[in-house]
């Protein structure tokens, strides 16, 4: 098995992350939109899967938490046969469902991956999905949100709502914070999926404002924001109170700071051959939040989560399953 549970054990001098993880509640919840995928095998022919940021986020933390801990998804569905596959997917993969609310006129997003010499292309049709109304009821989310040790939600989550259900959003995490949830956001750009930049720009200091731990990338927090340094992505998202902003940055090293142990850096080790990045930064999220739910460092945390992206980009496709079997070297 991995062994990435070996760097649990904090060194003398050593603080764990600003929060008593031992009393949390063992219960991960992530929020968004998971989606049907169609990835070309062959001329005509499409493998029918289920990813998403943040479901992709729900399945690795599946893997990586103890068995004590409940990992469960947010979102909305339709009724109809493919939104039932999807539910089975995600329970066949240790997933909780029982935060999948049921929308019976609408149906789940879809995109196809299509290959053409090695050169991907992706289509999208996720404008009508039910995911975009998982906001719609404040107390439902405050309910569905109750009693969760960690919650995660990303800048995707947000841009698939109207304005008035990322507020409802925010104020349920912010509900949630208050009663001693600890709430992480991945900013994960996408521009095509907000109304505009200026929309955006305000959407993630919404969202990061509603959150303990973020989780940006330098180029994007550079291309919209003008950032000159990671240190200017951290000032701001700490201006909105996170307790914890790890800046990722492909394969350089990431700038992180934690309340408690300061700012640090990491250098991943450099991959040869890179297979396929989806779910670089899912898996990294994951890491982060795993090793922290289990009373990790933020060093050790991040240190792992990088291992992790690290072997998630050797293989291809959102979920590696065989990096279970093998383990991961941090
Ligand atoms: P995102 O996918 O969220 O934009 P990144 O591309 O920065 O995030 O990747 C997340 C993490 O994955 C990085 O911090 C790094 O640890 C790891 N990673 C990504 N690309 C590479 C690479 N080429 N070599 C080694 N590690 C990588």
């Amino acid at each position: 098995m991995g062994v990435w549970h070996t760097c649990l054990d904090a060194q003398p001098g050593e603080k764990a992350v600003a929060v008593t993880v031992s009393s949390l509640p063992k219960r991960f919840v992530s929020i968004g939109e998971c989606m049907v995928e169609l990835a070309q095998i062959g001329a005509e022919t499409y493998r029918r899967g289920f990813a998403g940021d943040t479901f992709n986020t729900a399945w690795y933390a599946r893997r990586l938490l103890p068995d004590e801990w409940q990992v469960g998804y947010l979102s909305a569905i339709g009724t109809d046969a493919v939104s039932g596959e999807m539910r089975a997917f995600m329970e066949a993969s240790g997933v909780d469902t029982s935060a999948l609310r049921e929308i019976p006129d609408r149906t789940v997003g879809l995109y196809m991956i299509s290959t053409d010499k090695g050169e991907r292309s992706f289509s999208y049709w996720r404008s009508q999905a039910a995911a975009r109304l998982l906001a719609e009821d404040e107390r439902w989310l405050d309910d569905r949100l109750s009693n969760a040790g960690m919650v995660h939600f990303s800048g995707i989550t947000l841009a698939i709502l109207s304005p008035e259900h990322r507020q409802r959003l925010c104020n349920a995490l912010n509900l949630a914070r208050a009663n001693g949830t600890i709430v992480s956001f991945d900013t994960n750009l996408r521009p095509r999926l907000w109304e505009s930049p200026e929309a955006m720009k305000a959407g993630l200091l919404l969202g990061a404002s509603a959150a303990d731990i973020v989780l940006p990338s330098f180029d994007e927090e550079t291309e919209l924001f003008g950032d000159g340094l990671p240190d200017d992505t951290i000032r701001r998202y700490a201006e909105q109170g996170a307790k914890m902003v790890v800046v990722k940055n492909g394969e350089a090293p990431l700038t992180a700071y934690s309340e408690e142990t300061g700012q640090f850096t990491l250098t991943p080790t450099p991959v040869e051959n890179v297979t396929d990045t989806t779910a670089a930064g899912d898996s990294f999220a994951a890491g982060v939040l795993a090793q922290l739910a289990m009373g990790a460092t933020p060093e050790q945390a991040a240190e792992t989560a990088m291992a992790l992206a690290r072997r998630v980009i050797q293989s291809p496709g959102a979920l590696v399953p065989d990096i279970f079997e093998e383990g991961f070297e941090t």
